[in-house]
């Protein structure tokens, strides 16, 4: 599991993360929903161990995460900017992540057919980014992240670029492959209507505080505080 224990994080004089402790269980998926600048992309690349903490600690499987090499992290991100090679094909695209695996070509190109086909962008492999639509590249930016199984993936509005139909398909994709997949999910937004389709638990964040943590259901029936209930749109 994730363990986040008081931690604090300050750019400058300015702290935008206060005292934060969760736990995110193994094949859970938890969304991080709060307004703009509230804190949640500093959370989720602290998880990463992208982003240093000023305190506290976060542990990983029970090791923390500052003293995890990049390569043992076994953790996958996903920007909102799809962040594709534009020089390399689909194909090469997902099976980047391999590369480090020194797997024979055949074994790489078997599985990156298997999450293509997972994500239904077989018939794509061979075509440059450039060449594709945004939620082709969005499916191609998760592919890239799937493909070596990660036991968890951090999702940071991957699919607000979107259109509203293209995203309203793009979360039940997203659930299925948790679903089949399970691998732990962290998943920022600040679009509650994601939140309620995809979480297991949402974690509802303002001015780098958690201000509920609970289930899709019960943050809407019973919200904490009226942050919460004006933010989640529940009847007060
Ligand atoms: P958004 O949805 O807009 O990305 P967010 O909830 O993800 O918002 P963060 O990106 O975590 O919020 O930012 C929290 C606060 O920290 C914001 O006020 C932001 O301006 C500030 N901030 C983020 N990164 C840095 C940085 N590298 N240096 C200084 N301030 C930063």
């Amino acid at each position: 599991d994730i363990v986040l224990r008081d931690v604090e994080k300050f750019f400058g004089s300015v702290q935008v993360i206060r005292k934060v402790n969760l736990t995110i269980k193994d094949g859970e998926f938890v969304v991080l929903l709060g307004p703009s600048g509230c804190g949640k992309t500093t959370t989720l690349r602290a998880i990463a161990g992208l982003e240093d903490i000023t305190s506290g600690e976060i542990v990983i499987d029970g090791k923390p995460v500052q003293n995890l090499h990049a390569a043992d992290r076994d953790i996958a991100f996903v920007f909102q900017l799809y962040a594709l090679y534009p020089h390399l094909s689909v194909f090469e695209n997902i099976a980047f992540p391999l590369r480090a695996t020194r797997q024979p070509r055949s074994a790489v190109e078997r599985q990156v057919r298997q999450v293509a086909a997972a994500l239904g962008i077989e018939h794509l492999l061979a075509r440059k980014p450039g060449a594709l639509s945004g939620g082709d590249m969005q499916r191609v930016a998760i592919g890239r992240a799937l493909v070596r199984r990660p036991k968890a993936i951090l999702m940071d509005e991957p699919i607000g670029a979107l259109d509203a139909k293209l995203r309203e398909d793009m979360r039940m994709e997203l659930k299925r492959l948790h679903i089949e997949n399970k691998s732990t999910s962290v998943y920022v937004t600040h679009d509650q209507v994601e939140a309620m389709a995809l979480a297991d638990r949402i974690v509802v964040m303002h001015d780098g505080v958690l201000q509920q943590v609970g289930t899709p259901s019960d943050v809407y029936a019973h919200p904490a505080n009226l942050f919460v209930a004006q933010f989640i749109g529940s009847p007060v």
